[in-house]
């Protein structure tokens, strides 16, 4: 699996989350907002996201 060294992650919950190296695997990724207007880094979120399937949340 290759590292993206450009999107720093450490949702580990995430299958595209690379394990030790607290990075991203995927090319690009997506951010959005989860409110109308974001004015706090809590009010986005990595909308790239997907859980492992291997467990459950
Ligand atoms: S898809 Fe988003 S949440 Fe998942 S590892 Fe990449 S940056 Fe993190």
């Amino acid at each position: 699996m290759d590292i993206n060294s450009s999107i720093g992650c450490r949702v580990s919950e995430c299958k595209y989350h690379a394990g030790d190296s607290q990075h991203c695997t995927l090319d690009k990724i997506m951010v959005g907002k989860n409110e109308s207007y974001s004015s706090k880094a809590e009010d986005t979120d990595c909308e790239s996201f997907k859980a492992k399937e291997d467990k459950a949340y």
